[in-house]
């Protein structure tokens, strides 16, 4: 590091300290020993989307219908499948800089049961069959056969499939990362970067960028990484080039529950002692958008239940009512009785960063020394030591085995094709109905996805889109004049 008054110059600086930030941090000092490295991030971290997670390691759990049937959501999975691999020994590794030993908690259970959509059955039929075809260790047990399964009467599970997905306190994971940078020369600002002002004055491959922080200092560099979420978007649009040619990153809301049995009912007993015995996760599949209903075990009667979901063009910092309500009937409902004498916590609201086309942006733009590790949406904190790995790689020697086309300057990448993402659409927004309390008579089934389907089509008719399937999270903002003028960005064709 050189420094002038209260300029400082960094061989790497990065902006955002939460899973990506500091994970990045993290595998460049471990590439590298000397390459100097500044770290961006507010401590208080409001917003952040690793602190509200859960967090589960969820990789098999989240395959979607049809994942492997198309190339981008394929190579999606596989970034998952890959970091999967890697927790044991990251978690290993990072050990050394926590209090006590940081593990992955193995195993969890996915639920199917009538109050999900027809939707989530077939994305466990989905799920059954990738892991049977890779040989990965699965069970479908009976639902009476697990002891702490005791859902209300309407929400009794109709199959239960044990799986080699985990989970890890995302925040322990971040403390730990904070105390090796401490200790491995990792310089730490807690601060945010407010301005960013990329080639001025100076040429490319110099020290050419300038990051003004919310202290008034200032950071030069030649290498900047954009990890700080859906927050970046502000630092993009001051970089007009930037703006042009990545796809905006818009605001995956997202809050939660800290749930936690007092000290009353580990005494006397509860409702159902058993709810305090769920040492595994306990989860359904996607569910209209969100990752489903879960619950992590944290120990002693402690539990975070997740998550709500909703892509927004603004960040709104407090929970809405009707996300906080879904997860606490789902809890009593689905999983165990005993939940209702719990106390609550709200965590969040955090932002998943999703991108204009819902890909990750990851690696250099086309400016050169701009870089990405962005775009995570709702299984970063999964994804992260590998993409933090790899991106570290490429920063220092130019290799890595990150997608290309997940590249930040790029057109949007087609969600499958229109059809299908107009079938995707239709069930989400039911799946999505349905929790919140959707009933239909018998005869009104057809007629509703008819109207639901008729409205998405008039949207990309609306906005002359052929050959493009949207991501069904994201229609809402092709249908908004408003929006549609911000996030606008040129489209690759289906395959
Ligand atoms: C409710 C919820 C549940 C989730 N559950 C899971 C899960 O179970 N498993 C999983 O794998 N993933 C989960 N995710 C997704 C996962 O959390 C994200 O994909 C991942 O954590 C993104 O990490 P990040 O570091 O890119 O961004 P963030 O975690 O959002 O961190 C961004 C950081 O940048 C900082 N920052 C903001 N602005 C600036 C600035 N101007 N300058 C410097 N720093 C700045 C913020 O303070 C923050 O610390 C969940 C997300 C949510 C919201």
């Amino acid at each position: 590091m050189a420094a002038i008054a209260n300029r400082m110059t960094f061989d790497v600086v990065i902006v955002g300290n939460a899973a990506l930030g500091l994970g990045t941090a993290y595998f460049l000092r471990q590439q590298d020993p000397s390459v100097s490295i500044a770290v961006v991030g507010p401590s208080h971290r409001r917003g952040a989307a690793t602190t509200t997670a859960g967090a589960m390691i969820n990789c098999w759990a989240e395959i979607a219908h049809g994942q492997f049937e198309n190339p981008a959501l394929a190579d999606r999975a596989e970034l998952t499948i890959a970091a999967h691999g890697l927790w044991d020994a990251h978690a290993a590794a990072l050990s050394e800089f926590d209090a006590e030993p940081l593990k992955v908690g193995w195993t969890t259970y996915i639920l199917n049961n009538a109050l999900g959509s027809p939707h989530e059955v077939r994305a466990v039929d989905y799920i059954i069959e990738t892991m049977s075809k890779r040989g990965v260790k699965h069970d479908v047990v009976a639902p009476d056969s697990v002891p702490w399964l005791k859902p209300e009467q309407r929400g009794q599970a109709t199959r239960v499939v044990r799986c080699p997905d985990g989970h890890i306190d995302s925040r322990k994971v971040l403390a730990a990362y904070e105390r090796f940078c401490a200790a491995r020369n990792v310089v730490q600002f807690d601060a945010t970067v407010d301005k960013f002002e990329v080639g001025m004055r100076l040429p490319f491959g110099s020290a050419d960028k300038t990051l003004t922080l919310s202290d008034g200092s200032k950071l030069t560099t030649k290498t900047v990484v954009l990890a700080n979420g859906s927050f970046a978007q502000a630092l993009v649009d001051q970089v007009p080039g930037l703006r042009r040619e990545v796809p905006r990153l818009l605001w995956g809301a997202g809050s939660g529950i800290d749930v936690t049995f007092p000290g009353w009912v580990h005494k006397y007993g509860g409702l159902d002692p058993t709810a305090l015995e769920i040492d595994a996760v306990v989860r359904t599949t996607d569910r209209g958008g969100a990752c489903g209903v879960h619950l992590v075990p944290y120990g002693r009667g402690e539990y975070y239940l997740g998550a709500s979901s909703g892509v927004w063009f603004e960040p709104e910092h407090q929970p809405r009512l009707h996300a906080i309500h879904v997860l606490m009937r789902s809890v009593v409902e689905e999983i165990n009785k005993g939940f209702f004498w719990c106390t609550v916590g709200l965590r969040g609201p955090g932002f998943r960063p999703v991108s204009m086309d819902t890909f990750p942006l990851l690696g250099q733009s086309h400016l050169p020394g701009v870089w990405f590790a962005n775009g995570t949406k709702r299984d970063g904190f999964t994804l992260s030591p590998y993409i933090c790995r790899e991106l570290a790689r490429d920063i220092l020697s130019g290799q890595s085995a990150l997608p290309k086309r997940f590249a930040p300057s790029r057109k949007l990448i087609s969600f499958k094709n229109k059809e299908q993402a107009l079938d995707d659409y239709v069930s989400a927004d039911l799946g999505g109905e349905i929790q919140h309390g959707l009933q239909l008579p018998p005869y009104a089934h057809a007629r509703y996805r008819d109207a639901i389907r008729k409205t998405a089509e008039s949207i990309y008719a609306k906005r002359g889109i052929e050959g493009f399937g949207i991501h069904p999270e994201l229609i809402h903002l092709y249908e908004n004049d408003e929006f549609y003028a911000a996030c606008n960005h040129p489209r690759d064709k289906a395959v």
